[in-house]
């Protein structure tokens, strides 16, 4: 009898198949995105509105959010309930490490959740004050050959066009330039970058990211990509921006005109919650898509945050209803002043382990981590390769059975 023969008196096999994930059923409906919990997110947006005095249409410009950005104690209070020793400890934090976070961002916190993801991500904590860790492990000054640009490979590169964001982050990579005033760089810097650019023909793939690419004016970003697309060899200009996840309102028809007349264009956001994912994000990446702009998500592991296997597939099954594609999982960088979050590999493991078979493959990811010394973007994933003879090799699959293939030539 064949082995296929045997499989088909499986009979209960659908019925197993779907036992599998059962316990992810019985839990995803708690681990609530922003649009399932809507009506909470709204009430603080009204909250947040009434204390500026602030009408819809402010909200929902972008100049107005940054303007209005939460860089006090004081002014978290407004909002959230803190008690004065959180408060004290939040200002000497504040003194070391910047914070503001836009009202948007503010309004998507859980005001009654002490562990709520977002939260975790934009106010300071105590814990910023431990000293272990490097401000720069990977080295990014080290691989850089000209001002704003960091070259790890071959036929891409990176140029850090701003050091500002809409939202800085906690566990920010790039805390050692984040400084106490925002700067865009000068067009006269970002020409030298685009120089180096033009002058090294290998150059075919151009990461603009910061801080925020999205940070830049609209006029600033169609120059840069008019200047980066009278380039030959450059084939395709990715940007990185946390834009739709911290300040949607960015994300304006005015700035999407603009990006579809470079195509091939790509977006890598950075979702680390499906909490982040609300209505108002959702309408920015669906601007985005319908432009023709692919969407990748590149989330970053963080303890407390997102180290749960359910958390990370609920995130990355809902990523794909509005249309983001899950890119990377990066393993937290040994950064000075976010050892609180840091996760162990096992756990990171874990996690892959735990979506493959499970959900779909769109929906699973790459785990990255970087290599010290700035060695590059290094993949780890869980072994399914148990031998690997010579004409024979054994192999496992999602749910640990094994099975034998022929490696013939
Ligand atoms: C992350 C990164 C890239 C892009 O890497 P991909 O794996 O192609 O997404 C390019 N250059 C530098 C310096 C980077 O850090």
């Amino acid at each position: 009898m064949q082995i296929q023969d045997l499989m088909n008196y499986d009979e209960d096999r659908f019925e197993k198949l779907e036992h599998s994930i059962e316990e992810y059923e019985n839990v995803k409906n708690s681990i609530k995105t922003g649009i399932e919990d809507a009506e909470k997110i709204q009430k603080q947006k009204e909250k947040i509105l009434k204390k500026f005095n602030a009408t819809e249409e402010q909200w929902n410009d972008y100049r107005w959010q940054l303007n209005n950005r939460f860089e006090t104690v004081d002014d978290i209070g407004d909002i959230l309930d803190l008690s004065d020793d959180e408060k004290n400890k939040i200002k000497e934090v504040g003194d070391k490490f910047r914070y503001a976070i836009s009202p948007y961002y503010m309004s998507v916190i859980d005001p009654d959740d002490p562990n709520c993801p977002v939260r975790k991500q934009a106010i300071p904590c105590y814990e910023e004050m431990d000293e272990a860790g490097d401000l720069d492990p990977m080295d990014e000054a080290g691989w850089s050959p000209v001002e704003l640009i960091t070259r790890r490979y071959p036929d891409r590169l990176i140029i850090k066009v701003t050091n500002m964001c809409g939202m800085y982050c906690r566990f920010c990579q790039r805390r050692r330039m984040i400084g106490e005033h925002d700067v865009n760089e000068s067009r006269e810097k970002i020409a030298k970058a685009i120089e180096y650019v033009r002058e090294h023909k290998k150059i075919r793939d151009v990461l603009i990211t910061g801080g925020d690419a999205f940070m830049l004016s609209d006029q600033t970003i169609d120059w840069l990509l008019s200047e980066l697309r009278s380039i030959e060899h450059v084939e395709i200009i990715r940007f990185g921006t946390r834009t739709p996840v911290t300040l949607p309102q960015r994300i304006t028809p005015e700035l999407v005109s603009i990006l579809k007349k470079y195509h091939p264009i790509f977006v890598n956001t950075h979702f680390n919650s499906q909490r982040e994912i609300t209505n108002e994000s959702k309408a920015a990446c669906e601007m985005l898509a319908n432009a023709g702009i692919p969407l990748g998500n590149q989330m970053v592991l963080l303890n407390g945050v997102n180290n749960d296997p359910f958390v990370v597939r609920k995130l990355n099954q809902q990523l794909l209803k509005i249309r983001v594609k899950p890119y990377y999982i990066f393993h937290p960088k040994t950064v000075k002043g976010t050892s609180h979050f840091w996760v162990n590999m096992e756990e990171g493991m874990e996690i892959m382990e735990s979506l493959r078979g499970r959900t779909s493959g769109m929906a699973i990811p790459t785990y990255i981590v970087n290599g010290s010394e700035g060695l590059g973007k290094t993949p780890i994933m869980p072994n399914y390769l148990l031998y690997m003879g010579k004409d024979k090799v054994i192999m496992r699959n999602w749910e640990g059975r094994p099975f034998q293939v022929e490696n013939k030539k």
